[in-house]
């Protein structure tokens, strides 16, 4: 466990925080137990976890995750952002694991609780944020296969900035023409462990040849567009008549259910940007930056929010979006974002929970709302 930081050493620190790179003080959790049920949530030290060798999740991978943010409000208070869409999609990738599946109140309360414990840990810069990163693990000591009748979920929290940085310049990314992420009817949709595992080799490999990201095509006929490996996709297109077109791939159950894809969907409507989800070929974004059809492709998750593609490589061959830079879709999608996140303008979606602030140490149990 690090060192309590000073007041004065955290605010310097909070001042360029990056992704990730630091821990606060505590950790949140609840835990279940097929016999007594649901208990919790609360928050303890920062510390190691303590797991028998042969806890379940060590063996057969029963692990998911979610990643959220707290921001901070112009009234000094935080609220978390869709804590009851990242709940919901914490159930349903626990249930497609066949683990116990946390009730959103308890899992609204656990990280609302840590954000209050943490609250000198949210950096104040709009984009900035508290990242909680809850995981679930299959805890029981059990070597013979199924499903686990323990499970624990800590509540891990972290000063963000935008994971590829507060410039938001535009990624290289490279289109993965061998390994395949999901396929539908398998695990692409869970924010399970075993994803990021399946994606570290290709996503390796092009970092080293000087790419960001890599995007994923579907696993069987390696055409369609899917997502990045911790991002959703969205393409923005000149239409017949001028008007732009903001589309992304449909869910079909090989990609990931983005909250913030949800967010881009939802705030296009506030912009009066026509938006439909759209299955799109990797040969039609080939096609539409050749002949100018397509303006702008952009990224967006909870950890990057919203990031310009400014190149995207196709079998060899490097394709410039627009003109590399970021456009003026994505610029306006990711602001209007950011001022709903920071709770500058107001919450016409529902979208923020208020917590409370409890000096660290005094954290309560009691969540400030109730269940979602
Ligand atoms: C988490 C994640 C996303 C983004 O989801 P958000 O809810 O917007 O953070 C997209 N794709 C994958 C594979 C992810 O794991």
């Amino acid at each position: 466990m690090s060192e309590r930081l000073t007041d004065e050493e955290l605010a310097t620190a909070l001042k360029d925080p990056g992704f990730c790179r630091m821990r606060t003080d505590h950790v949140g959790g609840f835990a279940w137990d097929a016999a007594t049920g649901w208990s919790g949530p609360g928050v303890g030290p920062y510390a190691a976890l303590d797991l028998d060798p042969t806890a379940m999740v060590l063996h057969y991978g029963q692990a998911v995750f979610e990643g959220l943010k707290a921001f901070r409000r112009p009234d000094g208070g935080a609220a978390l952002f869709r804590p009851a869409d990242h709940a919901r999609r914490l159930r349903a990738s626990a249930a497609r694991l066949a683990m116990a599946e946390p009730p959103a109140d308890l899992f609204t309360r656990a990280c609302a609780e840590l954000t209050s414990a943490e609250d000198r840990w949210i950096p104040g810069e709009p984009g900035q944020g508290l990242y909680l990163r809850p995981i679930l693990l299959a805890t029981e000591a059990e070597l013979g296969l199924r499903a686990s009748h323990h499970y624990r979920c800590t509540v891990l929290a972290s000063p963000a900035d935008p994971c590829y940085g507060r410039d938001f310049r535009p990624l290289s990314v490279l289109a993965v023409d061998e390994d395949v992420r999901a396929v539908r009817g398998g695990t692409g949709e869970a924010k399970c462990a075993g994803n990021y595992a399946a994606s570290l080799r290709a996503r390796d490999r092009a970092m080293a040849a000087g790419f960001h990201e890599v995007l994923w095509l579907d696993g069987v006929e390696r055409r369609w567009v899917e997502e990045l490996s911790t991002m959703n996709v969205f393409f923005v297109w000149r239409e017949p008549d001028g008007e732009a077109l903001l589309t992304t791939p449909p869910c079909t159950g090989a990609i990931m259910r983005g909250i913030t894809r949800d967010s881009l969907l939802t705030l296009a409507g506030d912009l009066g940007l026509r938006a439909e989800e759209r299955p799109t070929s990797v040969d039609e974004v080939v096609e539409g930056v050749r002949t100018g059809r397509l303006t702008e492709m952009l990224a967006c998750g909870t950890a990057a929010v919203v990031v310009p593609v400014g190149d995207l490589t196709v079998a060899d061959r490097r394709h410039t979006v627009g003109d590399g830079g970021e456009g003026p879709v994505t610029a306006r999608l990711r602001r209007r974002l950011i001022e709903h996140q920071h709770g500058l303008r107001p919450d016409t979606h529902g979208w923020l929970w208020p917590v409370p602030n409890v000096p660290t140490g005094e954290a309560t149990t009691e969540g400030r709302r109730g269940s979602s």
